[in-house]
Formats: C-alpha cells, structure tokens, sequence
C-alpha cells in the first residue's frame, strides 16, 4: 500500500513519516540519506508501524551544509531560516555569516534570533550584531526562558527551521513555542521513539495548522562547498551593487586590481570582516 506523507523525524538514516493519520518508521531504498526533515514523500507500507521511503516530491526549498566529504541535508521545505544565537556560550559570528550565505544562497530568508536577553552579556552581542540589521536583516531579541513575544509574528504562517551552536537554546525555544507539553510528548508515537534512535537529527513540529517548526542539531561548523566561487559575492547583499564593476569581468576580488568590491571596502562601503570571509571561501572554492 502506498501513502503520502512528511518526514518529521531524521536520525540519519531511518525517518519517521507522519502520513494521513499515522506515523511510520520508514529505511529507505538503496540506503538512500538524501532525505530531511520537511521533505514530502511517497512511502510503501509493511505492517502497521514500518514503512519504506520510495522517493522525494520536489522541494520548495532546500537548506544544506557541505565539508569536503560530507552532504548534510538540514531541513526540506521550509520558508524561512531563524539563526539562533546568544552571548553565552561563546557565539560564533563566522558561524553566523556563513548560515546567512546558505540562507542568501538556498533563497530562505534568515531570521537573526538573539536569545537570552535576560542576560547581562546580551547588550554586547546585539551591540555587535546591529551591522547585520543595516544588511536588512531581521534581528530581534528573546529569552527563551521570559518572553517570546517578538517571535510569535515571525513563526506565524512558516515553516521554520532554527540552527545554531549548541547550547544557545534551541530546544528551549522549541519548548516555549509549542502549545502544550502534550503536543510536544504526544507528537510522536512513542512506540516508534522508544530507543531506537539514539541521535535525532532534526525534528518537525506543528505549532498549529499552517506554522510548522524544525528544530535541528546543534553546529559548530557551517561547510559551504557547494556554493559557486563565481556567485558568492551576489551571496552578500551589501557586495550587490558593485558586482560587474570591477577591471576584469571574471574579477574573483582576491589579488586583481581595479576591485570595485575591494575599492568599496576601503570606502568603508563593506566591512573588512565580510570582504575577509568572502576571499577565505572563494580561496577553498578555488583551490578544491
Ligand atoms: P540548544 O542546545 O540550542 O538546544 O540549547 P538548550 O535549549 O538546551 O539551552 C541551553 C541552555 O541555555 C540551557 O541550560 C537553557 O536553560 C539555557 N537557556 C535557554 N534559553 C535561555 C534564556 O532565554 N535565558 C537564559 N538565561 N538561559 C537560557
Ligand atoms: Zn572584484
């Protein structure tokens, strides 16, 4: 028997599948892993809790990291990006440029979300954040812990996936945003949870019935791989308006004179820090 449904759960290499009205533990063809949380799938039914994931419906959107080796899929479907980030533990701004570029990059739009404001430490942070909202980006600030408020709107009518280093709260956030506990235990059958899984890749949750909510793993690392040398700048908004204007039309804005990039850097028209980061990428792109 065949059923559609989404994937609410990955662990990797098994998923759950939350159909019409019951969720499977699914494996897939072939050992496939190219498969997130989001993605709509058909799926062939065995017996009451296992099924098998045939294949994927084309993706509205599709967030995704890349190091040298490894693809890592994050999330499938969804319309906008929240960054979570907060000024303790120690954040990680590399971390938070290169979210935005895969953001920029996969046409999600990113959501600067600064968690913790009941910390002291937070006026710091947001203080060296506010560059980012002159990018035109969206930056608000909550505790996970106090208030949500600012968040409410944002969520409304999304499908969102946070991302982020661990321990800027992430699940915290998950836990305020859902209704009840209930809904949160509830979500999943426990039967198909109990233990089999060790490490959850990313989770889906209804806030109601149009807001849907990904949570995903904490990360250290943002690999960009997949991006093209020769479209990252068009990658940093600020960098748009001077794309073409430089010497050389193959222009990689490193070593060549006549950077129209560089020469708006030194205006101070771009921050070095933005100009660094686009050189370091284009330097791995370009010597893989
Ligand atoms: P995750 O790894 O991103 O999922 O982070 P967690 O949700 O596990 O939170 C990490 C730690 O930060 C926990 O000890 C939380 O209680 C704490 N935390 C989360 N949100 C807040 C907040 O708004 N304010 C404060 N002070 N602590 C928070
Ligand atoms: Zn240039």
């Amino acid at each position: 028997m065949k059923q559609q449904g989404q994937i609410i759960r990955s662990y990797g290499r098994r998923f759950i599948v939350e159909c019409a009205d019951q969720q499977y533990d699914c494996t897939t063809r072939g050992k496939r892993v190219d498969y997130a949380c989001g993605d709509l799938v058909d799926v062939s039914v065995i017996n009451k809790e296992q099924a098998v994931i045939e294949n994927c419906c084309e993706r509205s959107s599709l967030l995704y990291r890349q190091d040298d080796w490894r693809t890592k899929l994050i999330a499938a479907n969804v319309t906008r990006i929240m960054f979570v980030t907060a000024a303790v533990p120690t954040p990680s701004e590399e971390l938070l440029n290169r979210c935005l570029l895969a953001a920029e990059a996969a046409d999600i739009e990113p959501v600067i979300l600064i968690n913790k404001a009941d910390l002291p430490e937070t006026a710091d942070w947001l203080a060296r954040l506010q560059p980012y909202r002159e990018l035109g980006y969206t930056v608000i600030t909550v505790s996970a812990l106090h208030d949500i408020e600012q968040l409410l709107p944002l969520v409304k009518g999304q499908t969102s996936v946070f991302v982020g280093q661990s321990g800027m709260g992430k699940s915290t956030l998950t836990n305020a945003l859902l209704p009840s506990a209930a809904a949160r235990i509830g979500d999943i059958s426990t039967a198909l949870d109990a233990g089999r899984h060790t490490t959850t890749h990313a989770a889906l949750y209804h806030l109601d019935e149009d807001s849907h909510l990904i949570d995903s793993p904490g990360l250290q690392e943002f690999g960009l791989s997949h991006l093209e040398a020769t479209a990252l700048a068009g990658l940093f908004p600020e960098m748009r308006p001077f794309i073409g204007h430089c010497r050389f039309h193959n222009c990689t804005h490193r070593a060549e004179p006549n950077c129209a990039i560089k020469t708006a850097c030194d205006e101070g028209k771009i921050r070095p820090m933005r100009l660094d980061l686009l050189q370091k990428l284009t330097n791995r792109l370009v010597n893989a």
